[in-house]
């Protein structure tokens, strides 16, 4: 099974991906944390994008289609991909269909999380995770039941992303209304495409896109 998620950041994209990992041995495939590994490990990709995301622009296609390819590469034949945050613009689209069809692989389905923006910002401005085993938070409806300590793992430093502010969350809404949303009839035309609430409580996300793989 091949599934896209798309919608904009703060969608929820990210634990969804999380959830269908744990439920179905699916493969996460996040270009953004591909891209945020790559600058932490300062490799030549990480150098060049490194101020592009800062800024909430997109990085180039090559290089996100790139890490794809090779991910999907590394992984076993009969596992399933769920990509989380690409395609992102219309070459991305085309590139994913060359990318799969030449590892014998179709799309199953393309799951639109449907949001409101000014609650996104909210929800993006607030976020933050813990540094050592990456468990989310958020300053308003998530924070560790011990102040200052992770429930997961007992960790005391916690983390922001750097593009988790309001200026650049609002360029990389800008950006996937113009780039991202357009590739969605691409798919319509397949029927492949599933709307589902995101602004609903996350169990019900979950539930929702439960009913659409199953
Ligand atoms: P994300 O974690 O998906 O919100 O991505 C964070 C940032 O990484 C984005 O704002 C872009 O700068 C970059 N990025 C991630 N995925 C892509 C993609 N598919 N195409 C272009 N840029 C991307």
């Amino acid at each position: 099974m091949n599934i896209i998620l798309l919608g904009p950041p703060g969608a929820g994209k990210g634990t969804q991906a999380e959830r269908l990992v744990e439920r179905h041995g699916l493969k996460q495939l996040s270009t953004g944390d591909m891209l945020r590994a790559a600058v932490k490990a300062g490799t030549p990709v990480g150098l060049q994008a490194k101020a592009i995301m800062d800024a909430g622009q997109l990085v180039s296609d090559d290089i996100v289609s790139a890490l794809i390819g090779d991910a999907l590469d590394a992984m076993g034949p009969d596992q399933g991909a769920i990509f989380d945050g690409y395609p992102r613009t219309a070459p991305q689209a085309t590139s994913l269909d060359a990318i799969l069809a030449a590892r014998g692989r179709r799309l199953n389905h393309v799951i639109e999380l449907d949001v409101d923006e000014d609650a996104l910002v909210e929800r993006i401005t607030g976020r933050f995770t813990c540094a050592s085993c990456g468990k989310g938070y958020h300053d308003r409806f998530e924070q560790p039941a011990v102040a200052g300590t992770c429930d997961r793992c007992g960790g005391h430093d916690f983390k922001r992303r750097p593009d988790d502010n309001e200026e650049t969350v609002r360029t990389r809404m800008a950006e996937y209304r113009a780039k991202t949303a357009p590739i969605l009839p691409i798919y319509e035309a397949q029927g492949i495409v599933a709307h589902i609430d995101g602004m609903a409580p996350m169990d019900d996300v979950t539930a929702a896109i439960e009913a659409v793989i199953a």
